[in-house]
């Protein structure tokens, strides 16, 4: 089974408006015009203010562009939350749902990762949804049961035609702008057991075709040994993405 690459940046509390377009239009240049047959997908994820911008600079350029977080409700009184709607409105392709930085700081729970999820699948959004252990579970030896449960609980009720929309990124809290990055046998170890649990959740067809990205202190410098993994389908890349040079240069290293 083939998976096409994927290259996604997530900008997290970073660039205004301005400087978001000035930031996509630089990779958009050193991006061939025509792609090459494993060129990978590349998305960027910019704060809710810079989306626009960014989406009008990146048209026609191959860049996707994606929301860091989305809410469940269609509209409401939900106050400082945006909807799959609005996203799609602008128009926003993908969301991140589930990183560890909402986890940790803002009450992200498995449930709410589900709700999310599931009401961006039903508006057409491609969802990254972000699993990862922290330090401590680690530590503890709990790394293959916490993924697992934020796999199955993320995805309750998702079906599997929704599959093809979803895709997963592994980032070990501890590697997530720490500059620790897993090695490649432990994130290929991760990947290998998240498809296996897709594989018992689906089926073969479904755990074989969903990419899952590794995420957590990716760089030029360390990319290759783990875009090298059967089970790496590509990055979910944090402050390297913030640099044109460091995000292309992932771009190329995942079209190898
Ligand atoms: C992230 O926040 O998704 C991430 C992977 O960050 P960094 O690359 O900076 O570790």
């Amino acid at each position: 089974m083939t998976r096409r690459k994927m290259i996604a940046g997530n900008w997290k509390m970073n660039n205004t408006a301005a400087e978001g377009a000035e930031l996509v239009a630089a990779i958009a240049a050193s991006m061939p015009s025509t792609p090459a047959a494993n060129a990978p997908e590349v998305v960027v994820c910019p704060p809710f203010t810079t989306l626009a911008a960014v989406v009008a600079k990146a048209a026609g350029t191959g860049i996707a562009v994606g929301a860091q977080n989305v809410h469940w409700a269609a509209s409401g009184a939900f106050t400082g939350e945006i909807s799959a709607t609005m996203l799609k409105s602008l128009p926003v392709t993908h969301v991140l749902v589930g990183h560890s930085e909402r986890r940790q700081y803002f009450g992200e729970t498995d449930a709410t990762v589900n709700q999310r999820t599931r009401a961006a699948l039903a508006e057409g959004l491609t969802v990254i949804v972000c699993v990862g252990e922290t330090l401590a579970e680690r530590e503890d030896g709990s790394t293959m049961a916490v993924v697992e449960r934020q796999v199955r609980h993320g995805l309750e009720g998702v079906t599997e035609a929704e599959m093809q929309q979803i895709v997963i990124a592994y980032e070990p809290v501890w590697a997530i702008g720490t500059g620790k990055v897993a090695t490649d046998e432990q994130a290929q170890e991760v990947h290998a057991s998240i498809r296996k649990t897709l594989g018992a959740m689906y089926s073969d067809a479904v755990a074989g075709a969903t990419r899952i990205l590794y995420g957590g202190s990716m760089n030029p410098t360390n990319a290759a040994g783990l875009l090298a993994q059967p089970d790496i389908d590509g990055g979910l890349i944090g402050g390297a993405a913030l640099k044109a040079a460091d995000f292309t240069a992932l771009i190329a290293a995942a079209a190898g």
